[in-house]
């Protein structure tokens, strides 16, 4: 969806053929990344998702407790989406947007059949790759029709199982050992009015023999999620049962799903075949901890739409499309160390076999579980800026900057690779709004090559906009008078001068 809707805002012709119908019954996602929000500003859909139905007043805060409504032990303080104090690096905060509203509400802005280019109830069975193009064989419906699609690349988002990916032959490498989860979905309508004032978005459990993921609010009012671990599910069947031992509270709940899932560590060894492309959990499968997934997915359609885009349109250089991978793998492998050493962090917590206790043995175990959390870097999990924002892409496409210093980093400035910096221009107006169809020349000061520049540009017929920017916060985060950004937002270059030979850069740029 996120791919679809960065070739939208580029004008290229798609379509988008989805097996399902568009609802989602047992929701995945809860919260959509501040990078993913950037890019759902820049596709005109951040207000939406803001307004999709999370509330303003529901504390944000990520609680360890014994069960819900039991003792408490640690909590880290979010405050709410209506009151939290925006950080300075973004102007997109996360937002709570569980999927069962977002893949909706991202299908009907892209729109389905005959208006838009979604196909819903398509599903792909063959693909078969020719010289100068691809045909895709799906069936559509309940009809067993079967259709035929002819495109120029075929981009797999087919989920972690991906058909297409097991039909290119493209096998995938599993960097850590497998685990079976389990999710209950139910919904507690009294749950919230009885919690009070010690809601939380997420409730770590810490029962010393089972349970001890989290249980968090998935709409702020009455649906949950519980997350057992295989063991607890073979130790108790039963799902409400789980769910009942899961809250301390005498409080009606009803089951909703339960679903067994597979929790891999695993990146595909290439990212392209030929003409097909494979992007979100087709290329990579994440550990949930930490809320990476979906967003290591996103950024994926970020980085390869514009690309994309660039071939159709005819001014990619010949090694635009397999930059993808090399700067998209790196990334995905980074994010999975990230959220295995959350997940392990949780794995290996020693629990007290008293900390369930209502006595002073209770409360010393709980305390020192306190300390513990206090001091083990549990708030990484859940506000991790430098993973969602500071990775660096290193492809032949970005030029190195000879002048950069070793205590700059990706919150400060504008390093070669990394996210462009966001600041304010004025209220409402950041910078990041100034990036997106094509590249950017920023310039904090005038140059007499800039029209050198554009000519070099103009000629491999790369769209540029040249950005005069008489602000100092805006020049200091920049860091050099030049900054070219391309139309992801990442910087591909940066310098003091303009360059001299500037047909060398705008090739580079194009992956020429
Ligand atoms: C418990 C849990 C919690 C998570 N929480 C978060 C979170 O808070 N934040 C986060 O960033 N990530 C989270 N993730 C990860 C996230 O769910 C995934 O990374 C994300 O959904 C992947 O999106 P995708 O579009 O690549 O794949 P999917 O969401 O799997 O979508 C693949 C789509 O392809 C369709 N499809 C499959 N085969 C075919 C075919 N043959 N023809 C046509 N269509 C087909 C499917 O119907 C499906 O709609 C979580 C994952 C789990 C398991």
């Amino acid at each position: 969806m996120s791919l679809a809707l960065d070739l939208k805002s580029r004008d290229v012709d798609f379509l988008l053929l989805e097996a399902g119908d568009g609802h989602i019954d047992h929701p995945k996602v809860g919260t959509v990344g501040p990078r993913s929000m950037e890019f759902f500003r820049g596709w005109g859909l951040a207000n939406r998702i803001r307004k999709a139905g999370w509330p303003d007043d529901h504390p944000l805060d990520i609680a360890w407790v014994t069960a819900v409504g039991g003792h408490e032990i640690y909590r880290i303080e979010f405050g709410t989406t209506g009151m939290r104090l925006p950080p300075d690096h973004t102007p997109e905060p996360e937002q709570v947007c569980p999927q069962h509203w977002l893949m909706p509400l991202l299908t009907e802005s892209l729109g389905t059949h005959p208006d838009g280019p979604v196909r819903l109830r398509w599903r792909v069975d063959e693909i078969d790759q020719h010289d100068d193009g691809v045909t895709v064989t799906a069936t559509v419906g309940d009809t067993g029709e079967v259709a035929t699609v002819t495109a120029a690349y075929v981009v797999a988002c087919d989920g972690a199982n991906s058909p297409i990916r097991k039909r290119c032959g493209v096998p995938v490498r599993s960097h850590h050992r497998t685990q079976v989860f389990r999710n209950i979905l139910f919904r507690a309508p009294r749950l919230r009015a009885q919690l009070g004032e010690s809601a939380a978005l997420v409730y770590f459990l810490t029962s010393p023999t089972m349970l001890r993921y989290p249980l968090r609010s998935m709409d702020g009012e009455a649906l949950y999620r519980l997350t057992a671990s295989g063991q607890d599910a073979s130790a108790m069947r039963d799902a409400e049962e789980l769910v009942r031992a899961a809250i301390a509270l005498d409080t009606p709940v009803r089951v909703l799903s339960d679903a067994t899932w597979h929790l891999t560590h695993r990146v595909a060894e290439r990212y392209r075949t030929g003409r097909v492309l494979f992007a979100g959990d087709a290329a990579h499968t994440l550990s949930p901890s930490g809320g990476f997934g979906m967003n290591t997915g996103i950024a994926d359609a970020a980085n390869l739409g514009w690309k994309l885009a660039a071939v159709l349109a005819g001014w990619a250089g010949p090694g635009l499309l397999d930059s993808y991978e090399a700067e998209r793998m790196p990334v995905a492998v980074a994010s999975l160390e990230q959220s295995n050493h959350n997940l392990r962090r949780t794995l290996r917590r020693e629990l007290s076999p008293s900390i369930m206790l209502d006595n002073a043995d209770g409360a010393a175990a709980r305390s020192s579980l306190a300390a513990q959390l206090e001091s083990g870097g549990v708030r990484r999990e859940f506000d991790a800026p430098d993973i969602h924002f500071g990775y660096r892409y290193r492809s032949t496409l970005i030029v190195d900057d000879p002048t950069e210093k070793d205590t700059e980093t990706w919150s400060t400035s504008a390093l070669p690779g990394g996210r462009a910096p966001h600041v304010w221009i004025h209220p409402g107006m950041s910078t990041l709004d100034l990036f997106g169809r094509g590249f950017v020349l920023l310039s904090f000061q005038s140059s007499p090559n800039t029209e050198r520049l554009q000519q070099a540009f103009a000629e491999y017929q790369i769209p540029l906009a040249i950005c005069e920017i008489d602000q100092a916060d805006v020049a200091q985060n920049y860091g050099r008078p030049h900054v070219v950004v391309r139309p992801d937002g990442h910087v591909a270059w940066r310098g003091t001068d303009l360059p001299v030979n500037p047909e060398t850069l705008a090739n580079r740029v194009r992956g020429g």
